[in-house]
């Protein structure tokens, strides 16, 4: 008789880690209701503090954040002795909660989970554990970390070595003593800053082997911070509620103290006050830029390089010890207790490899490039392969028999950072594409937890058994990730944060920059919108509400938030004269724009007066005549004038080297439809024949104009044409207004919210035209005759209720066998390209722009005397 096959054990859902976050996820299933299984290689709970043993172990985050906050009890009952807790200590707490909980009955220790398979007809997981077993479940969770798989140590011969060798990341628990000893530690990241002032009070001798100088500020360790305590004190729940909402986790009001623009007393005040601190979300925010203007960066990095060289006694040590080469922040920074002072000591030395390359270890020591050392342990602080390698290390299988690892090969591609698509019902906590390692790690994971909890939770009510992110909204999950990582420093540095560290694996920013509440907001938003970007399945059910959840430029939103927070009156209600007054007051403190070489006012004289025009040439060279653009700006025919667009003329200026004219033409209702495209008109006619004398090219001669005045930058080249001339070599025509027919979609869309509304733009056509000439192709150039135009760049925003008629435009000139390029400004407003160094994403839209202007001028004729020296690169 055969043995009855063995029925596989099932579970609603298996976790895989029992760190903090496998801890509470196991609370919250349980208290849905759901059967759990916690597997853990791990011989008892604390995750990454059970392995991370090495000496002077600690947190980073104060532990009085640091801290679980789902119970109100346990925050009373439980006390953390320091402001930065040690590794133990945090170890205790782990096992206090799981004590208090009694979660350790659903957990099983030292079990590895070795490989996971969505058996699709089920609608299930079949889980395999190390000894062969299988767990069958509905749900599968891996709680395993951001920095649980050590990066193996790289480096030539290291298995030669014959003396005991350690891993700051898998730390024996009895301990290490390296009294006497002479000893190696390779790697400066936070391991090894922590731990190597204390191997310095054992060994006779140790030699740090660094390869980046790392950014560190002394911890400043103590009781407590007095006025957190203060604060949990005063209301626990407001305090932790505002950590939930606060940028990195921790209830830090953000600065808004620009570097540049504080004097050298304000600045150095504010980096001594988070000097003292010893906080890393304070000396992250001492100055509102710092994170994304490398003038501003610099100023705090060099602060930090005074402090190391104040402290190290040796100038060339301390020389070695000082980072550079990356951005203050864009690798994690460090806290220390005494670890530049460590190199003071006669018995430690600092290898910096940078100079001295590590050649191969030995059976005895290590040989770099000048010297040979010998050794009788090494200590790798080498790091891990942080955020994704524990999740495509573990041989997760989804639908098709397609594999995490390959789905993964050019990078992690996840909806929020916890589902990805073709792994129905698999989550990951604090995964890429979340704000995990950049934030405040328990209140992420509390986070996290909830928000799975949640979901399982309504699956169930609706009686739903899968649930997967669709294609569409982790496109735009992943592309949002990467736009918030775009505005910051962060993408140039060789970080962990970017794979950078572990050979072979691909550059992509991994953890969510867009900060906690944010995050936390758009988690909420795709529930309240009935789960927006999810398909979920039941029996005879699919259920899918399919979008992308987070499409603006973030520093767009950021912008609009503010703008739409000061309550302005809507442009509309206002007179004209009024409207201009408001206009020039919100341009009032920002930005300049960039340098260029001259700048220079006049007047074009046209039939009935004159028309003020801004002259803009290039720094640099070459010397000699440049390409001309002449400019209008934008303000619907009726705000607007020289100094609203000097920023961008700069940017245009500096950018495309061309010289850039700008021009303001008469404006409505003071003088209506066409003055102000006849005026656009006269004034290409008149840089035309004085191209000369304004130090242009004769014969490259583009118009370009910002909304209005992209209109009657358009109706200019249309006239010309009629008129036989002047010869217009382009058009760069952004966001352009170029037709009277406010229904097309991007009306109803964008109509409201975004600065630029359908109301305003009403109230600027009322002013400019009266209803019968609005039909006329000198105010909507997309009714005129399109052939023989020259070559238009058309900038169309997503956000801009023109958005449509720009596209409209950039078709029909297609159609009318015109040369186009459409430039989609993504997730830009009407306003937003043209902020120049106020929203940073504008950036690489302008430089498009640049791009198509230079584009639209041939490249000088070495014969040609008019321009001999003309060079457009
Ligand atoms: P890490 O920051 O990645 O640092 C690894 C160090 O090893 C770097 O200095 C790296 O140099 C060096 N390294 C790597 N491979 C090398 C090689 N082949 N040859 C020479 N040097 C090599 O790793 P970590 O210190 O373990 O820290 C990782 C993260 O864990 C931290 O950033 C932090 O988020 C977290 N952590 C937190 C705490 C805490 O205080 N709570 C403590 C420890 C860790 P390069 O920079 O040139 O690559």
């Amino acid at each position: 008789m055969n043995k009855p096959a063995s029925v596989p054990e099932q579970v609603d859902a298996v976790v895989v880690g029992a760190g903090f976050s496998g801890l509470y996820m196991l609370y919250r299933l349980r208290q849905l209701g759901l059967s759990v299984k916690v597997f853990d290689s791990a011989g008892d709970v604390g995750g990454t503090w059970y392995w991370n043993r090495y000496p002077g172990a600690r947190c980073d985050v104060p532990t009085t954040d640091y801290t679980f906050s789902f119970d109100p009890e346990l925050e009373k009952e439980w006390t953390w002795s320091e402001k930065y807790a040690t590794q133990p200590e945090i170890l205790e707490y782990l096992r206090f909660v799981a004590d208090r909980h009694e979660l350790r009955s659903d957990i099983e220790f030292s079990t590895a989970v070795t490989a996971a398979r969505w058996d699709e007809p089920a609608k299930q997981w079949v889980i395999t554990t190390g000894g062969g077993r299988e767990v069958r479940c509905r749900h599968y969770i891996m709680a395993t970390g951001c920095l649980s798989v050590a990066k193996s140590p790289d480096i030539e011969g290291a298995e030669r070595f014959a003396g005991p060798v350690y891993f700051t990341s898998r730390w024996p628990h009895e301990g290490v003593d390296f009294t006497g000893q002479r000893v190696a530690v390779i790697g400066t990241g936070s391991s090894g800053i922590q731990s190597i002032p204390l191997i310095a009070r054992q060994a006779s001798q140790l030699t740090v082997f660094q390869r980046t100088a790392n950014f560190s500020i002394p911890a400043h360790n103590g009781p407590a911070p007095a006025e957190t305590l203060r604060q949990l004190d005063e209301g626990r729940d407001a305090y932790r509620d505002a950590a939930r909402w606060s940028r990195g986790g921790v209830p830090v009001e953000p600065t808004d103290v620009l570097a540049g623009a504080a004097s050298e007393e304000v600045r150095r005040e504010r980096f001594e006050a988070a000097w003292q601190q010893g906080e890393l979300f304070g000396i992250l925010n001492v100055f509102a830029d710092q994170g994304v203007n490398p003038a501003a960066n610099d100023i705090v990095a060099e602060m930090i390089r005074e402090k190391i060289r104040a402290t190290v006694n040796d100038p060339e040590t301390a020389e070695a010890l000082c980072p550079r080469g990356h951005y203050f922040g864009t690798k994690r920074p460090c806290l220390d207790t005494g670890y530049f002072e460590t190199f003071n000591l006669p018995h430690v030395r600092l290898v910096d490899l940078r100079k001295e390359p590590i050649v191969s270890i030995t059976e005895d020591g290590i040989e770099t490039a000048g010297e040979s050392f010998g050794f009788d342990t090494i200590v790798y602080a080498t790091g891990f392969d942080a955020m994704t390698g524990a999740l495509v290390g573990a041989d997760v299988t989804g639908r098709d028999g397609l594999s995490l690892k390959e789905k993964w090969a050019a990078g992690p591609s996840t909806y929020l950072g916890l589902m990805t698509t073709g792994f129905p019902n698999f989550f990951m906590l604090t995964g890429p594409g979340s704000p995990s390692v950049l934030s405040n790690m328990a209140v992420s994971i509390e986070q996290h937890v909830d928000w799975v909890a949640g979901c399982l939770k309504d699956l169930r009510d609706k009686g739903l058994e899968t649930i997967e992110p669709t294609e569409l909204a982790e496109a735009g999950w992943n592309q949002h990730n990467q736009d918030c990582a775009a505005i910051t420093l962060h993408p140039t540095a060789n970080s962990w944060y970017m794979g950078a560290n572990v050979p072979g694996k691909p550059r992509v920013f991994l953890p969510y920059i867009g900060g906690v509440g944010a995050y936390r907001q758009a988690c909420d938003d795709v529930v309240t919108q009935d789960y927006l970007g999810f398909t979920r399945t039941g029996p005879g059910a699919v259920r899918c509400t399919d979008g992308v959840i987070r499409s603006m430029q973030p520093d767009v939103a950021m912008v609009m938030e503010f703008v739409n927070a000061l309550g302005l009156p809507p442009m509309e209600t206002l007179s004209a004269a009024d409207a201009r007054a408001l206009m020039a007051a919100t341009a009032e403190n920002r930005p300049p724009g960039p340098e260029v070489g001259e700048v220079t006012d006049g007047v074009i004289p046209i039939p009935d007066g004159t028309l003020p025009y801004r002259l803009y040439r290039p720094a640099g060279p070459p010397e000699g005549p440049r390409p001309l653009v002449v400019y209008f700006h934008g303000g619907g025919w009726v705000l607007g004038n020289l100094d609203s667009d000097d920023p961008l003329c700069r940017d245009l200026c500096a950018r495309s080297g061309a010289v850039v004219v700008s021009v303001n033409y008469r404006h409505a209702p003071e003088v209506r439809f066409p003055a102000a495209a006849l005026d656009a008109f006269a004034a290409v006619q008149w840089a035309d024949a004085n191209a000369i004398e304004l130090g242009g090219i004769p014969g490259q001669l583009a118009v370009a104009g910002w909304s209005a005045g992209a209109n009657v930058a358009a109706v200019a080249c249309q006239l010309a044409r009629d008129a036989g001339g002047p010869r217009i070599t382009g058009q760069l025509l952004i966001c352009p207004a170029v037709d009277s027919d406010l229904t097309r979609p991007s009306y109803e869309e964008n109509g409201d919210g975004y600065i630029l509304t359908t109301a305003l733009m009403r109230w600027f056509w009322d002013h400019y035209a009266d209803p019968a000439d609005r039909g006329d192709p000198r105010a909507a150039p997309l009714r005129g005759d399109l052939a023989g135009l020259p070559p238009a760049c058309i900038v169309a925003a997503d956000f801009d209720p023109l958005r449509d008629e720009g596209v409209a435009y950039a078709r029909a000139l297609e159609a009318a066998a015109v040369p186009v390029r459409l430039t989609r400004a993504r997730g830009h407003t009407h306003t937003s390209v043209t902020m120049v160094d106020v929203i940073i994403s504008g950036a690489p839209v302008r430089a498009e722009m640049a791009a198509a202007l230079e584009d639209f001028f041939p490249a000088a004729e070495p014969q040609s005397s008019a321009a001999p020296q003309a060079h457009v690169s």
